[in-house]
């Protein structure tokens, strides 16, 4: 496909490589706090042809990767009540609990489907009221909107057994709490596709406050490499400032569509995160005209955040403290086909991008 090439055209990349190279002249640490980033740089060997000067670390931006166990033990405790169908997408669906997953949970019988969009449980929900439909709403400001216009659509539709257990997060306070904890970034390589929902606005404090560079990223070689130039240029000589690779996709103000029904659906709550601990207001719960549909009230859910496995350092790895393979499980113990971690889950987590692709 023509887009695609000219995005990974080798010689283009070559001349990019070669201006990082010549103007980086002193360390910089950069963060990347999106896991399709993180996969992609890994997949396309990025890491391995920059110079020593450049840092790259990963952050708390695969959203499986930062959701508790704790979550996973509810979502689990759901699929085995009478009457009630899990819905999620199928990522989650070998994630750790404190003592089992939804995978091993269905193959015991629980009630768990895999759906592609929050659309197909509400459709289920639809044509089935005497079961209860729950579908885990996992992700960031990217797949939040589509768990808004569900809910939107049941209230309209009047459904009495269609819920969300949300696990939607937000990024700012996430990408700050970093700063605060002490970790030494320079620069953030920003998500490109929570940035088309959101715009950019919300990075303004991260320079302001920290003066951390932030550039909006695609995912093809190209961009990668231009963002890692731009926070170079940045670093070097103009000063820290929010700039957007990804045009092609991100406008500053953001999809302000999205934003007006996200606003409408959902309002802030504490959210428990990997590695960072309760963050306030850095999740979403619906708001009270939909709190009817919220199934950590209508089911009585709470949450005990059981610590992870021992040895396990994701909490680590997702605050950029840890690369992947510095813990000790890495590639011996702990593997895709044998996860002892989330990082290790997700196609998006750290560990198993760096296990499929980088290995070293
Ligand atoms: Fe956790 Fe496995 Fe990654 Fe170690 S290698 S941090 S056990 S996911």
């Amino acid at each position: 496909m023509k887009l695609i090439d000219e995005f990974r055209d080798p010689e283009l990349c070559r001349i990019v490589l070669e201006k990082i190279r010549r103007k980086s002249s002193r360390s910089i640490t950069i963060m990347e706090v999106c896991g399709g980033h993180t996969m992609a740089l890994n997949r396309f060997g990025i890491p391995s042809l920059l110079p020593d000067t450049i840092n790259l670390i990963s952050g708390p931006g695969c959203p499986v990767c930062v959701t508790g166990r704790g979550y996973i033990d509810n979502a689990i405790d759901l699929a085995l009540r009478d009457n009630t169908m899990v819905c999620t997408y199928g990522d989650l669906l070998r994630v750790p609990g404190s003592e089992s997953t939804l995978e091993k949970a269905q193959a015991n019988g629980g009630n768990v489907r895999i759906v592609y969009s929050p659309t197909q449980c509400l459709d289920m929900a639809e044509h089935s009221p005497e079961t209860a439909f729950i579908f885990l709403g996992i992700g960031f400001e990217t797949t939040a909107p589509a768990s808004a216009v569900t809910l939107r659509r049941a209230k309209e539709l009047g459904l009495r057994n269609f819920f969300l257990y949300s696990a939607h997060k937000t990024m700012p306070r996430a990408m700050a709490s970093i700063i605060h904890a002490g970790v030494k970034v320079d620069a953030y390589l920003c998500p490109g596709h929570v940035s088309t929902i959101t715009g950019i606005k919300m990075y303004e404090p991260l320079v302001e406050q920290f003066g951390v560079g932030c550039v909006v990223s695609g995912f093809e070689p190209l961009d990668l490499l231009q963002s890692i130039l731009m926070l170079v240029e940045q670093y070097e000589n103009k000063g820290a400032a929010v700039e957007i690779q990804y045009t092609r996709a991100v406008r500053p103000e953001g999809n302000l569509k999205a934003q007006k029904i996200m606003n409408e659906v959902f309002e802030a709550s504490d959210a428990w995160w990997r590695g960072l601990g309760v963050l306030k207001y850095s999740g979403l719960k619906p708001s009270p005209s939909y709190n009817h549909f919220d199934a950590s009230e209508v089911f009585g859910l709470t949450t005990n955040e059981p610590a992870d496995p021992p040895g396990c350092r994701c909490g680590d790895v997702l605050k950029g403290l840890l690369k992947p393979v510095q813990c000790k499980l890495f590639g011996i113990f702990c593997s895709p086909a044998n996860p002892i971690g989330a990082c290790m889950v997700s196609a998006e987590g750290a560990c198993q991008s760096h296990f499929r692709y980088a290995n070293t």
